[in-house]
């Protein structure tokens, strides 16, 4: 035995208990890694949700014009975006904070709310980050009978647990289900709750469920105006295109803000995300193209779900879920990937089903044929 296999036998790591139960994120398959590894030339990725046309041109034209300034740290008060945005919403700058994605202002609220004494609350099946972070911090979560949001349940839940529950998250529309209360209904919520409890409503893909139905639109100043424990989350990496470059952002009440300021590490966004983000809201044409094509792609699915008798979720977002009653979802996942189309298998969330996100057209092309093979088989 050498000195150095000494040394490893001895050591026995320990680490915080809570990390043996944590459940991981299920990241989409990479584009590439997936090429390689079944030898294929061309993979189409529909499973994160990401926008099928890519980005705006002002992005990639912003990116190259600011790409000399890389040796520099970021501006650490985010002052460009900051205000762009506040115009947008017509808020204040302090009203708002920025994240690298909206991922890590999940993350800051966590850490501002929840420890090992309280809880938060979420309907049966929503994002996987809320409980991930709210582990973190050793705090329980309350989750509905009911996978999508189901108000009454909310309620009856919160109201059992009513001491305990310090954050509640409101996914508008649902990921990965899809589906998307009323803002009459979530305003009706958040009367309901305690003024200690701060009400989180993610609108990653509010704009995808207000192109489609008004009565699905949260506006972040309405909101605020009405509730100081209400905050509202949004990101650029689905409609806008951004995924890769990392940028969400908060809207809130200026005692929540300062609070999840404090959280924050200096020059969490770096300076080629802000610059993006900002071209990214200049370019409207862009935002309306990608709606318009999620719907009218989206009916393709529906269709051919229909065809097959397959259900689906009634979807406000840019991706639809299928759910199955004999096939096998995680069967159907792997065929496909080897025929190089990926998509979410929602096994682990206890469910025989499917998220595909919304392609472009070709890409859905490619869908169609593929799947019908495998489930005719
Ligand atoms: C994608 C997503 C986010 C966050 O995405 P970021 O890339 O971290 O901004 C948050 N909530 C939901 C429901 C999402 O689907």
């Amino acid at each position: 035995m050498s000195g150095l296999d000494h040394i490893y036998v001895e050591m026995k790591m320990n680490f915080n208990a809570y990390l043996q139960n944590l459940p991981l994120y299920e990241p989409g398959k990479d584009i590439q890694a997936v090429a390689n590894e079944y030898g294929l030339k061309s993979v189409v990725k529909l499973a994160s949700n990401e926008n099928a046309l890519g980005t705006s041109l002002k992005v990639i034209e912003a990116i190259k014009q600011n790409a000399h300034l890389v040796h520099l740290y970021p501006d650490d008060n985010m002052s460009e975006l900051k205000e762009k945005l506040a115009q947008k919403y017509e808020l204040k700058i302090s009203n708002l904070i920025i994240g690298a994605g909206s991922d890590q202002i999940i993350e800051f609220l966590s850490h501002a709310k929840l420890n090992s004494q309280n809880a938060y609350l979420q309907c049966g099946i929503s994002f996987a980050m809320y409980e991930i972070y709210a582990k973190h911090c050793r705090s329980r979560a309350y989750k509905t009978e009911s996978k999508t949001h189901n108000l009454k349940e909310l309620k009856d839940l919160y109201k059992r647990h009513k001491d305990e529950i310090k954050l509640v998250y409101l996914c508008l529309p649902n990921n990965p289900l899809g589906e998307c209360l009323d803002r009459d209904e979530v305003y009706d919520f958040i009367s309901f709750c305690d003024k200690d409890c701060i009400v989180a409503l993610d609108c990653a893909y509010n704009d995808f469920a207000a192109f489609k139905d008004s009565k699905k639109k949260i506006e972040a100043k309405d909101l605020i105006a009405n509730f100081k424990n209400a905050i509202y989350l949004s990101t650029f990496s689905k409609l806008y295109g951004l995924g890769g470059l990392r940028v969400g952002y908060a809207v809130g009440d200026e005692d929540i803000i300062q609070n999840l300021y404090k959280i924050r590490a200096p020059f969490n966004v770096s300076s080629l995300s802000l610059k993006a983000a900002v071209a990214a809201l200049s370019d409207e044409d862009f935002v309306k193209k990608s709606l318009e094509m999620n719907y009218k792609e989206m009916k393709r699915y529906e269709d051919l779900a229909n065809n097959f008798n397959i259900s689906y979720i009634d979807s406000y977002t840019n991706f639809i879920t299928y759910i199955f009653e004999e096939k096998n979802a995680k069967d159907l996942c792997e065929k496909l990937l080897k025929k190089g189309i990926i998509i979410r298998n929602l096994q682990s969330y206890g469910m025989n089903a499917v998220r595909i996100s919304i392609g472009k057209s070709e890409d859905n092309d490619k869908f169609f044929d593929e799947f019908s093979k495998l489930y005719l088989l």
